[in-house]
């Protein structure tokens, strides 16, 4: 779409419990686009905005510093930690129409920052997402190198529909943001939704480094939790897996019927065990598990028709 000559950019970037990544991170940030800036490739305008996901260290205190610092810097404080994908959109949201594109990217700088001129390119060349893919992992525990390979294995077997490797770096256009503003679901899982907005996409690679300092704030509670969002809000595949499980098992106890029809004419049976013990232990395990997993979706319909907010605002500098 574009064809703006220089686009203004905002770089969004959730922090939670980041002080030792928000000094260098805003730095490098803020030096990349005055970069950018000064070889006229975007407006002067361009800002990075970091959001506390409600941190309960010093995070807040330093991008307040910043900010007042340097007036590209801008800074966004939830009321309390929101998790990830609502830091984010509350980024995105709040400053989508200061800007023409939006780039998200974590604050420990594990996604390649010198890919952004290029997704700033293919922005001005049409492209209204650009997708960050990342090449290699070797940076990456073999822990989170596994997960992380499970969760898009997974994601695929499910039937959702996202880019391979591709995590939170992206590029999005104005308008994709204001589409994204359409979607009125409390859960947004973005790395499916995005791409299901449609217009015009391209990716850029690079390889995954190294979290600059500090520890993973995605603990394996969130990632579990992630994954079984982004399952539960884009597909219904394990229903159909409950039916379809239902089904084989009624074809199988029709042919339990007839065995047992036959041994009783050849008279070789212990009379009525198999045929009560055996139902009774399949049937009741089979019952439960569809129970949990409609139980599951009941309980996001029941969360999704509260309409709470997804994020709220303490503070905006
Ligand atoms: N993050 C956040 N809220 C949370 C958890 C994480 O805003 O509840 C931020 C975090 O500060 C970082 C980004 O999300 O900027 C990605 O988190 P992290 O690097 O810990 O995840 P990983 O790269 O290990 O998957
Ligand atoms: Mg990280």
């Amino acid at each position: 779409m574009s064809l703006i000559k220089q686009p203004i950019i905002g770089i969004v970037s959730p922090c939670f419990n980041e002080e030792e990544n928000v000094k260098s991170t805003a730095s490098k940030l803020t030096n990349l686009l005055s970069d950018l800036i000064q070889r006229n490739i975007i407006s002067e305008k361009s800002i990075l905005i970091l959001v506390d996901d409600g941190s309960v260290d010093n995070t807040w205190n330093l991008i307040n510093e910043q900010a007042h610092k340097n007036s590209k810097i801008k800074g966004l404080k939830l009321s309390k930690n929101f998790g990830h994908q609502n830091a984010l959109l509350a980024g995105l949201f709040n400053f989508n129409n200061d800007v023409d594109a939006l780039i998200s990217i974590d604050a420990d700088l594990q996604d390649d920052i010198q890919v952004i001129e290029e997704m700033i390119v293919k922005f001005k060349n049409g492209a209204d997402t650009v997708y960050g893919i990342r090449n290699e992992r070797k940076t990456d525990t073999f822990f989170k190198r596994t997960t992380a390979q499970l969760f898009y294995k997974l994601m695929l077997l499910m039937k959702v529909n996202l880019l391979y490797n591709h995590a939170d770096f992206r590029l999005c256009s104005k308008r994709v943001i204001q589409s994204l503003e359409g979607y009125n679901e409390t859960n947004l899982f973005l790395r499916g939704i995005i791409p299901s907005i449609g217009f015009k996409s391209d990716t850029v690679t690079y390889n995954r480094l190294d979290r600059s300092a500090g520890e993973t704030k995605y603990t394996l509670g969130k990632m579990l939790s992630f994954a079984w969002d982004g399952i539960t809000s884009f597909s219904s595949f394990p229903l159909k897996l409950v039916s379809t499980l239902g089904f084989l098992i009624f074809i199988f106890c029709i042919i339990m019927l007839f065995y047992a029809l036959y041994a009783l004419v050849i008279g070789s049976t212990v009379p009525g065990w198999l045929s009560t013990v055996l139902p009774m232990y399949f049937l009741g395990g089979i019952q439960l598990f569809c129970f949990g997993i409609i139980g599951e979706y009941v309980g996001k319909i029941y969360s999704e028709v509260k309409h709470r907010p997804r994020f709220i605002i303490e503070e905006k500098i």
